[in-house]
């Protein structure tokens, strides 16, 4: 089961290809087939507002179909050219997209409140994504550069606001939640454990969560802090994409002397045991904007499918 595929220098690693616990977006695939290599051009289903083309000098990899996600009601039996399948994965990432992902661009973007606690939050029952990740991670960064907005996440940053659950309404209809950062080393130990507690409770206790996204800087190697948040995820069956960031910086000796892509490899490795299949990746960084039109279209496809189900 392998899909050739051409992407940045990127081996991608083997996940465990039992069922996931994450099944609410998960699929298992069909047995063997080959895909050629191809150059691929993408464009969100609805806006055709962008075209993301794979530049000629990148070398090819092999990504099999278990490693993968393939969002439910995904059609792939559909696909009798081969072609056509590998053409439909969203670059830099193991995400293939399906007929749900329509209306990604965000037009309009609001700041609507701050909570402390998870019955605090918005009670008007639309879909929402939680953005996730040690300080430092580049949360603000990814979160304005998905809004096309230099300073909206500045809101958060607020005295008083960087404890909370902090919720933006896009387009009026649906949410981005920023949540505090974590692994913030001067933050006196109680508060710590304040924050742990209400996000945790805030990821068990919120129907209208339809996936967290895990930040992790893939400019320097894996930390034990982002290892436990994402077990912890795995472990409850939380939805979880994960979303590497920085992607754009340049290997240093001081950070093991690797490259992002080695770091998201090694990372994935990793957390191999925790997940029972592949979690969604996508590599983003908020300087070039890598990965800001997937990461949309990703939204897009799991909300409209959340709102169908
Ligand atoms: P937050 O604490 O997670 O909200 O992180 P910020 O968005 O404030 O970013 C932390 C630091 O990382 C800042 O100095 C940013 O300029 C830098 N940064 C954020 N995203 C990127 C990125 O994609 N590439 C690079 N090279 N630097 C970034």
């Amino acid at each position: 089961m392998v899909v050739l595929l051409q992407l940045p220098r990127f081996q991608p690693s083997l996940f465990l290809t039992r069922a996931s616990p994450l099944c609410k977006t998960h699929f298992n695939f069909p047995p063997k087939f080959k895909i050629p290599i191809i150059k691929s051009t993408l464009s969100t289903a609805s806006e055709r507002t962008h075209s993301i083309e794979i530049p000629e000098e990148e070398t090819h990899v092999q990504i099999s179909l278990e490693k993968l996600f393939i969002p439910p009601e995904t059609d792939i039996s559909s696909d009798t050219s081969t072609l056509s399948l590998s053409s439909r994965i969203l670059k830099g990432s193991n995400i293939l997209l399906s007929k749900y992902a329509r209306d990604a661009q965000i037009m309009q973007a609001e700041f609507i409140k701050s909570s402390v606690r998870t019955q605090d939050c918005p009670s008007d029952g639309l879909p929402e994504f939680a953005l996730v990740g040690r300080s430092n991670v580049g949360k603000s960064s990814l979160l304005n550069s998905l809004v096309r907005r230099k300073r909206l996440a500045l809101t958060s940053k607020k005295p008083g606001k960087t404890q909370c659950i902090n919720h933006f309404r896009i387009n009026d209809s649906w949410y981005l939640v920023d949540l505090p950062g974590y692994g913030y080393a001067a933050a006196p130990q109680e508060l710590r454990i304040d924050w742990e507690k209400f996000t945790k409770d805030y990821f068990l206790n919120r129907p209208t969560l339809v996936s967290v996204f895990l930040l992790i800087d893939a400019s320097i190697p894996a930390k034990k802090i982002d290892l436990e948040y994402a077990s912890w995820l795995g472990e409850n069956q939380i939805p979880m994409t994960l979303i590497f960031t920085k992607c754009d910086k340049r290997k240093k000796r001081k950070n093991g002397g690797r490259r992002p892509e080695e770091h998201v490899n090694d990372f994935q490795d990793l957390i191999r045991s925790f997940f029972q299949t592949a979690p969604p990746w996508i590599m983003t960084s908020s300087v070039t904007n890598q990965g800001r039109d997937e990461i949309l279209l990703h939204m897009a496809q799991l909300r409209n499918y959340w709102l169908k189900h």
